[in-house]
């Protein structure tokens, strides 16, 4: 940094990262690992010129230091992006470790720097975070740091407070979205979290499920979903117009693969007194996929105790239809993409038509979501799809409006007769 002051010539940090250096570790021994670290060492000092530094941070982390680069910013990233593919040229080329044959790919993260940059540290954090972010897309590439990075990790960390916040103050609501049969009578409801956040009002579900999923916060959440949404079956059975309405409960990855899953909703399920019959669980195709041995297994074990399954956002995942025949499942809900294009995009209604079709085969109940206009009404119950939820017939609205709307007993105006 210094340097960069009295030449005005810029410097670059690379951050490389070996990409699956532990399977190698794990399956061939640390001294095998240790091999390719050096050799590694070898190839990297071999590209870079006399004056550039080459290091091994730890692991299987290096760092190289490229000196004397163009005073012109621009030209400088060119040249740190041409040395990133003479690395990743010559770290991509075969090994022999130990007698056999190995490839490696890495993950670099790049930061350029110049007369105005004083903390070294804080460089060295910046190449980190624009080398995660490579790994986060599958690793073997190059990517420099944007400060909008360092803005969205912040953003994410201070969600993630916020979120366990939300948690421990009860800044969470479950809002119940009606679901028609084709009678315009009410037949379910389905729970979506809501966010009051002090400051920001209220905040739905897509701008903070993934932060959720990613900290491993998306487990008690969607624990205090279950458990809310059963008190309020539960609750429902006291008035006659209600205790027939089934209440769906999504549940996301993490939470579904989680070792005491079945446990708690089997336990939420006791606790409340509420009928297993009248809660359904959304799944989604790739979260099914994902392990289907333990998919089934866990859908298997809270379908003896009466609770009903629905694949959600179906079509947009990577349907196996193998699969959905061995899954004890009872519903599919059309996702509101195709719903959405109905009448307009010719492939879209061939997509409904089709799963309406497969439903039927399969012997599983379907549900259109996302119903906004008459025609797709129409179009869906004219194809033999017989269940709706869309803001045609009503949004998600808090529990007490739901209730007052099912004891009224009235079909939504916008349906048609
Ligand atoms: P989803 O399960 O597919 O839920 C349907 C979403 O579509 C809801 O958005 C709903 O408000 C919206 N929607 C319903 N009808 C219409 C319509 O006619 N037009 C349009 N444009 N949209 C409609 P929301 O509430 O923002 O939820 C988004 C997603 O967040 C949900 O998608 C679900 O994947 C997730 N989510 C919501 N609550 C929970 C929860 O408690 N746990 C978990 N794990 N995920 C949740
Ligand atoms: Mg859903
Ligand atoms: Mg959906």
């Amino acid at each position: 940094i210094a340097m960069t002051g009295r030449t005005q010539r810029r410097g670059a940090l690379l951050f490389l990262d070996l990409d699956h250096f532990k399977v190698l570790n794990d399956s061939r021994g640390h001294e095998v690992g240790d091999l390719l670290l050096k050799e590694v060492a070898q190839r990297l000092r071999k590209v870079v010129r006399s004056c550039d530094t080459v290091a091994r941070l730890g692991g299987d982390e290096f760092v190289v230091m490229l000196c004397e680069l163009s005073t012109e910013q621009r030209e400088s990233a060119a040249q740190a992006q041409r040395v990133g593919s003479k690395i990743f040229e010559s770290l991509g080329k075969p090994y022999q470790l130990a007698g056999q044959s190995h490839r490696s790919t890495c993950s670099i993260g790049a930061v350029l720097f110049g007369p105005d940059q004083v903390q070294a540290a804080d460089l060295l954090k910046q190449a980190d975070i624009a080398m995660y972010q490579v790994k986060a897309r599958h690793g073997n590439g190059l990517c420099f740091f944007d400060p909008q990075m360092q803005v969205d990790i912040s953003a994410r960390a201070q969600m993630e407070a916020d979120l366990q916040t939300a948690l421990s103050d009860n800044q969470f609501e479950l809002h119940y979205q009606p679901q028609y049969n084709v009678h315009g009578q009410m037949i379910g409801a389905e729970a979506l979290l809501r966010w009051h956040h002090p400051e920001r009002g209220m905040i739905f579900p897509g701008a903070f499920i993934g932060v959720a999923e990613h900290s491993g916060l998306i487990v008690p959440m969607g624990l205090w979903a279950l458990r809310q949404a059963c008190a309020q079956l539960c609750a429902w059975q006291r008035h006659a117009s209600c205790a027939h309405l089934q209440v769906s409960v999504n549940v996301s990855a993490r939470q579904f693969r989680h070792p005491e899953f079945v446990a708690q909703v089997e336990g939420e399920l006791q606790r409340s007194g509420a009928p297993a019959h009248l809660l359904k669980l959304e799944l989604t195709e790739s979260l099914v996929l994902d392990d289907v041995r333990d998919s089934i297994a866990k859908m298997q074990a809270l379908r003896n105790k009466g609770v009903m399954f629905a694949m959600d956002d179906f079509g947009t995942g990577h349907s196996s239809l193998a699969y959905l025949t061995q899954l004890p499942l009872q519903q599919l809900k059309i996702d509101q993409s195709f719903v959405r294009h109905i009448g307009k995009r010719r492939a879209d209604d061939v997509i409904v038509q089709t799963i309406i079709a497969m439903a039927r085969t399969l012997d599983l109940e379907v549900i259109a979501e996302g119903v906004e206009t008459v025609q797709q009404h129409e179009f869906l119950s004219s194809h033999g799809c017989f269940l709706y939820q869309g803001y045609l017939l009503g949004r998600p609205m808090p529990a007490q409006q739901l209730q007052a709307q099912a004891m009224a007993g009235l079909a939504p105006e916008a349906m048609p007769s």
